[in-house]
């Protein structure tokens, strides 16, 4: 690439531009996940909208694909590229909430702890994800599961307006009433239409204090806890978000000492309504059976939101698979047991989530995130600090993978899949009919799939269904 052409951007931009021989590209190049080495041929840092229209031009005159970073979190590595132009929003992190209508206007490069820091001032949350580290941009484009699922849905479904500039430079809005056919697609069709620079959200009232935390036994104990949540869960309040989580204890500080290293099985419990009303609701599952440690207390929202940061350390390999199981019976139970007994790693964690209440409530084609069944999300992060470990725990993942694929279809949700994960979950996640439904709005919006570091959906050629 000439250097004259890459000085003509940095000097079009108000951000920075990092080329390869800047030194901090190195630093700047990097994702949340170690295992991915990529180099893009430049990186722009944007300070706002006319930093990305500029950094899109020089992208389509100079013929570069283009890759874009939110909060870098995007286990396949889809927050980087190699050879193209990395618009990197990470710069652009402010969130306005409007307390009287209840909304958050959130640029694209916050995380989801900018977002709930600025949210709570108010007394209000947007559903988003579990790490507070990680950015709402990719999240929401996919979907966005986490705390406050069970209640108010995912990310996606309390987006209200979108403001994206397309490939060819042009701004736009995409909400109910402007452009609705791209409005479906960003909730759910992933970064494949344009570079988001900010997004409306609906907040609801939630926090400052929630009653939150975990309780844990034994691994053992796993398939009588697995049992007793699939029991549980017709019954239980939407404010009360109830995963089950397999981890080894030095994974969380907070946990007593003398369980240090101990594998263990927890329900890790969320209410997302007064504190008063939530001891009742819980009430059940701190009762079950012989805890070795319950540290459920009230504790502020935007604790419970980064109470898992400490779990996902950066600069770790991560490899991490998902499956949704349209049931949970007894063979689906055990066979999570045994993969939750035998964790490869003492940092990998797996997450049994059910998929219910609010998400499923959603019609089915009123988004493009297209899992709305009532099902089991089963998560496997494989994380682990040393590279040497690599091709074990990535062969152990792959194949907790393919067991738990014996029960499902294929269908994982795309923010969790690893990289050579992908191909085929693009195509099992989104039916045929979906796909060819993106496909059309990605060829009116990228018709030459510049934007193609994601889980692509390649545009509808002319003259193909469109
Ligand atoms: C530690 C950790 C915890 C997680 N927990 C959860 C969770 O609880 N719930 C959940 O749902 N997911 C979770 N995820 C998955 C997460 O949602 C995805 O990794 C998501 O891609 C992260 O968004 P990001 O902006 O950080 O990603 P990035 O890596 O920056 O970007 C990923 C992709 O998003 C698209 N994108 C990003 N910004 C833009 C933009 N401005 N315009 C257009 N496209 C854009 C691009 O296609 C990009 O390639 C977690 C991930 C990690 C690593």
């Amino acid at each position: 690439m000439n250097s004259p052409a890459f000085e003509q951007l940095r000097a079009a931009l108000q951000g920075e531009l990092i080329t390869p021989q800047d030194p901090e590209y190195d630093v700047r190049r990097k994702v949340f996940n170690a295992m991915i080495d990529r180099r893009p041929a430049a990186i722009a840092r944007c300070r706002g909208t006319a930093d990305v229209v500029a950094a899109l031009a020089f992208a389509r005159e100079q013929g570069l694909a283009v890759g874009v970073r939110g909060g870098g979190h995007s286990i396949a590595g889809h927050g980087t590229c190699d050879g193209g132009l990395l618009i990197d929003m990470s710069l652009m992190r402010g969130v306005r909430v409007d307390p009287v209508r209840g909304t958050v206007r959130v640029e694209a490069g916050a995380t989801l702890g900018d977002v709930d820091r600025e949210t709570q001032l108010h007394g209000l949350a947007v559903p988003s994800g579990q790490v507070s580290e990680t950015g709402i941009a990719g999240l929401t484009l996919s979907g966005g599961m986490g705390m406050l699922q069970r209640k108010y849905g995912l990310t996606c479904d309390n987006l209200l307006s979108v403001d994206m500039v397309t490939v060819s430079g042009e701004l736009v809005v995409a909400d109910a009433g402007n452009n609705p056919e791209l409005f479906w697609a960003l909730r759910g069709g992933g970064g494949n239409f344009g570079v988001v620079t900010s997004f409306e959200f609906q907040a609801h009232p939630v926090g400052p204090m929630m009653l939150a935390g975990i309780v844990a036994y034994p691994v053992e104990e796993a398939p009588a806890v697995l049992e007793f949540l699939h029991e549980q869960i017709a019954d239980t309040p939407d404010e009360l978000s109830t995963d089950v989580v397999f981890l080894r204890v030095p994974s969380l500080e907070f946990f007593p000492a003398e369980h240090a290293g101990r594998p263990v099985v927890a329900f890790f419990l969320r209410y997302a309504g007064a504190v008063d009303d939530g001891w009742a609701a819980v009430e059940r599952f701190r009762t079950f059976g012989d805890p070795l440690v319950d540290m459920i207390a009230p504790m502020p929202l935007v604790d419970v939101q980064s109470m898992l940061d400490p779990a996902n350390p950066r600069d770790h390999q991560q490899y991490w698979t998902s499956e949704f199981l349209p049931e949970f019976g007894r063979a689906e139970r055990a066979t999570v047991a045994r993969i939750g007994a035998d964790l490869p790693s003492a940092e990998t964690v797996m997450q049994v989530i059910p998929f219910d209440a609010a998400p499923t409530r959603v019609a089915a084609d009123a988004t493009a995130f297209a899992h709305r069944e009532e099902s089991w999300l089963i998560h496997i992060v494989g994380q682990w600090a040393d590279p040497a470990d690599n091709e074990r725990c990535r062969s152990w993942v792959r194949q907790a993978g393919a067991d738990l694929r014996a029960f499902g279809t294929g269908a994982a949700y795309l923010n969790l899949v690893s990289e050579d994960d992908a191909d085929m979950r693009v195509n099992a996640f989104w039916n045929d009919a979906r796909l060819r439904r993106l496909a059309r709005v990605k060829a009116q919006y990228d018709p030459d799939n510049l934007l193609r570091f994601n889980h692509n959906i390649p545009p509808a050629r002319a003259g193909e269904d469109r």
